[in-house]
């Protein structure tokens, strides 16, 4: 089907990988930022909430569908934390060292565990209209241990304390094709485009 859709996120890394993998679908995609919407406030204690938010607004604001994702490390041991808060965990700030802030913060938090299980999580909506009653809605989930001290330099956010006993290694010891198979937001963004392809 040859729709328009508008992809409901800020972020150029995801929007890349996204608009890669939706790219056999034979559909129009747009950033929100070239159609002029504003980045919308995510106030709610889960991610299907500010995922709905995310592509609501986009509809609302463009008319068109929209497709919206929302992600997040989630540590049992600390009871779910950082998860929705996971890009601003040690402070408000988005300077440059935003990541290595919350990187050190959660090696803070779990010091002197033993509980170290963690998984990230990754919702995807797809609004056919603003007021759409029955949203698509896809996830992925991906489990790793938190290490007490960074290794390697790909990816981003916490990927350096992410460790994978399986392939003994972090997630940022990993090739971009690696994680895009294994991670979370790819296995939730392969589902969507499955559904997608049902419409
Ligand atoms: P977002 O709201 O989906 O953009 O992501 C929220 C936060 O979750 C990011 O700023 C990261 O801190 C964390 N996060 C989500 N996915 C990943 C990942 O694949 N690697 C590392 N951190 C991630």
């Amino acid at each position: 089907m040859n729709r328009t859709i508008v992809l409901a996120s800020n972020n150029t890394g995801k929007l890349a990988e996204m608009q890669a993998l939706l790219a056999p679908l034979d559909d129009q995609l747009c950033t929100q930022s070239s159609l002029g919407v504003t980045e919308v406030a995510e106030p709610h204690p889960t991610f299907i909430e500010n995922c709905l938010t995310k592509a609501r607004h986009a509809a609302r604001h463009t008319g068109l569908a929209a497709l919206a994702d929302d992600s997040g490390l989630c540590v049992p041991a600390l009871h779910g934390a950082p998860g929705v808060h996971s890009a601003r965990y040690a402070s408000e700030n988005t300077s440059a060292q935003r990541d290595q802030r919350n990187n050190a913060h959660l090696i803070n938090q779990l010091h002197g565990s033993t509980e170290r299980a963690a998984y990230y999580y990754c919702v995807m909506v797809y609004l056919r209209h603003a007021d759409d009653p029955q949203p698509i809605i896809t996830e992925g989930i991906w489990h790793g241990m938190i290490l007490d001290a960074p290794r390697g330099t790909q990816g981003f956010g916490y990927d350096p304390l992410f460790w994978l006993p399986e392939l003994g290694k972090t997630a940022a010891e990993l090739d971009v094709t690696t994680k895009n198979q294994l991670s979370h937001r790819g296995q939730a963004l392969r589902r969507m485009i499955i559904r997608l392809g049902e419409e």
